[in-house]
């Protein structure tokens, strides 16, 4: 199903309007699986097993039997939200504070606001969640693009052992943006990857994966983005070395990109982000930056929870598989 063609959804009928209609919508767990449901399958239950699409048996609201009887499952079965033991209430309270605050929140502050009994239940909910702010399927950039890379400061803090106390190093990460430039001022959408270097090899793919052929790029003087011409793109450059405008004058977009990105690194999140989830933080951060205009944080929940219940399950081993450490405190 394309998510992107449900009509444009409203304040007070398709999302709460403000932290009271929330508390009357999500009284109960029957309330927030119901709209779970509403978001999943916005034109009735299809069953994921034989793809029949009949209303479902219901054994409790979030217990659905498929009309052939061959599956039975939850809601949330199959979503970021697959096997949680925490209540679909607490989830939802969870969606509302990151998508109102606009700067988002980090694990420690998500875990007191929501009275959770464990730190890394809250870190593994703003994992799932930076999980779901990516939209499968998503456009590309396109019009006049600007890419660069950068380098953002990180900590990766590694627990206290038995011999040594806590150890922190700071690490620099190299990380490609690429910013849709609007005429004649302001940007429009971002694109943010980690890269291991500056290569043609690892800015290329970036840009070939998250710019439209056709558009027109502009770039650093780098060797690297040699090749842009000859995919299909018009490519502008402009060779910093000696030039007379400054690179906030010259490349004003990813500039300024880098600038609000390193700052909310070292805001929200302290800078203390191990290198290898570093991408799903740029993930939080491309959803708020691209929706940064709107005009209600409660679409943003209602964004949120929508793509929630596309995205394939996401577990804590998931998450740390590629990183042996526990969540560290912030
Ligand atoms: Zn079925």
């Amino acid at each position: 199903m394309d998510i992107q063609h449900i009509a444009s959804p409203e304040a007070g009928k398709d999302y709460p309007s403000n932290w009271n209609d929330f508390l009357d919508w999500f009284s109960s767990e029957d309330a927030c699986s119901a709209y779970l449901e509403r978001l999943r399958w916005p034109n009735g239950f299809v069953c994921r097993n034989c793809g029949v699409a009949d209303e479902p048996y219901r054994s409790s609201r979030s217990r659905l039997m498929c009309r052939s009887w061959a599956y039975q499952g939850t809601v949330i079965a199959g979503t970021i939200f697959d096997k949680t033991r925490t209540p679909l209430r607490v989830w939802l309270a969870g969606a509302w504070y990151v998508t109102n605050q606009k700067q988002g929140v980090n694990a420690l502050g998500l875990q007191r606001v929501l009275g959770l009994g464990s730190y890394q239940t809250a870190w593994t909910m703003l994992h799932r969640f930076r999980q779901a702010m990516v939209r499968p399927g998503r456009e590309r950039l396109k019009g006049l693009v600007e890419v660069d890379e950068t380098y953002v400061a990180i900590t990766d803090r590694q627990a206290p052992t038995t011999t040594k106390k806590r150890k922190s190093n700071t690490d620099k990460v190299l990380v490609a943006i690429a910013v849709e430039m609007i005429e004649p001022k302001g940007f429009g959408r971002i694109r943010l990857q980690r890269i291991p270097d500056d290569s043609a090899a690892s800015v290329i793919p970036f840009i070939q994966n998250c710019v439209e052929p056709d558009s027109v790029l502009h770039t650093d003087g780098s060797a690297a983005y040699r090749t842009l011409k000859e995919l299909g793109y018009d490519h502008q450059r402009t060779v910093m070395l000696g030039a007379e405008q400054p690179a906030h004058v010259s490349m004003a977009g990813v500039h300024r990109v880098a600038a609000l990105l390193q700052r909310w690194m070292l805001g929200t999140h302290h800078g203390a982000v191990q290198p290898t989830h570093l991408d799903a933080y740029l993930n939080e951060f491309v959803f708020r930056f691209n929706r940064r205009t709107s005009s209600s944080r409660g679409l943003l929940f209602y964004r949120l929870l929508q793509q929630a219940m596309q995205t394939a399950p996401y577990t804590y081993s998931d998450i740390i598989e590629s990183s042996p450490k526990l969540p560290d405190k912030v």
